[in-house]
């Protein structure tokens, strides 16, 4: 057997003592004589699986106990409707966007069809190579929410400052960026994500929500499954959830617990982000993308400038065990999302790859 370091931006990279733990456990879970995936979502074991894995996130958080964290299905993008239909007033609902990136783009036109949606700021003009300049932004008086894709995945920027919204929510996706290091639950109203990049298999997004915003009076045509609301009521269980990824990313969970929380796991993305971007700043061949003050730790896309080169690199880099270093079929280049089960080595591998290249292509 052979493993590659697989650099893919989601579903991406696991744990491999997760991954083993499951295979173990895949025939018979804790002496049931069955696999997780052929237990009853209402069984005790299951209530056990989901209940730790809850418990676990709340831990590695410090998620305060004003907050309700549900596990949804339909993955991020549902919630991109989900959000409106939640927090929008039903007479004139109004939300802020702050568009830094596709995926903070499509939200922004989603939330478009429920009510008045405002663009505070946006980078498109420079292809989203930059944050928007939070100071600079005045939330709406009447605003709902203000909304922000903390981590853009695609063009590899995060926000490395919150803007101010005073009374209004914050809600946050952190798809790309979930437990990559510690964050301060209590500055969002909402903070959601899909869990295939960071932590887990596709199939779920985990929605962490102040108790003030899971609401009864949600727009009134919000199905039943998107109301934030059945899902707290129900812990998570009013049909039947994705219960075979929510038992990974308990065992994700566990991991980081033991890779020392995500103050741990967070100092470990920094120095395996540092080795990749030192790399860069000096090479004359490679250049990263995104603004340095905006990088994020989790996605670098970078390029060569000429994209017969880029095709080259991405081939040799193939043939090599590197894997998934395609950039996103929008921007073109390259880019390596280096999520907490990316071990330093790879990253290491990826840089001497890198400068080998450069050595034979100069
Ligand atoms: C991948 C991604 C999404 C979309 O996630 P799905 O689970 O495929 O709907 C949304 N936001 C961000 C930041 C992403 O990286």
């Amino acid at each position: 057997m052979s493993r590659v370091y697989n650099f893919s931006a989601g579903p991406a990279v696991l744990p491999e003592p997760v991954l083993k733990q499951a295979a173990e456990e895949m025939l018979d879970y804790q002496g049931t004589g069955m696999s997780v995936m052929e237990m009853s979502h209402r069984s005790k074991p299951f209530q056990s699986i989901i209940d730790t894995a809850e418990a676990d996130l709340r831990d590695l958080l410090a998620i305060p106990e004003n907050y309700k964290v549900l596990f949804v299905q339909g993955g991020a993008t549902t919630q991109f409707a989900a959000i409106p239909m939640n927090l929008m007033k039903a007479e004139g609902g109004v939300a802020d966007y702050i568009v830094s990136g596709s995926w903070s783009k499509k939200a922004f036109k989603e939330a478009k069809m429920y009510g008045t949606a405002n663009c505070l700021a946006s980078s498109e003009d420079e292809t989203f190579s930059y944050v928007p300049d939070v100071d600079a932004i005045k939330v709406s008086p009447d605003a709902d929410y203000l909304y922000i894709c903390q981590n853009e995945t695609i063009y590899g920027t995060t926000y490395h400052k919150l803007p101010e919204t005073g009374d209004v929510p914050l809600v946050s996706d952190v798809s790309s960026m979930f437990l990559s290091e510690p964050m301060d639950v209590s500055k969002y109203g909402v903070i959601y994500g899909g869990v295939q990049k960071n932590v887990g298999p596709a199939g779920l997004a985990i929605v962490i929500v102040r108790e003030d915003l899971v609401r009864e009076d949600v727009l009134p045509f919000t199905p039943t499954l998107l109301r934030w609301k059945t899902m707290a009521d129900a812990g998570s269980l009013y049909n039947t959830p994705a219960c075979y990824t929510i038992y990974i990313c308990g065992l994700v969970f566990k991991w980081l617990k033991e890779q020392g929380g995500l103050e741990g796991i967070g100092k470990r993305n920094h120095e395996k982000a540092a080795l990749l971007y030192d790399f860069l700043d000096q090479s004359k061949l490679f250049k990263g993308t995104a603004r340095k003050e905006d990088r994020s730790i989790m996605n670098v896309p970078f390029i060569t400038g000429d994209a017969d080169l880029d095709a080259k690199f991405i081939a040799e880099a193939g043939e090599n065990n590197i894997a998934n270093i395609k950039g996103h079929r929008s921007v073109g280049g390259m880019r390596a999302s280096i999520y907490n089960a990316m071990p330093v080595e790879g990253v290491q591998y990826l840089v001497d790859f890198m400068a080998k290249f450069e050595k034979e292509n100069a």
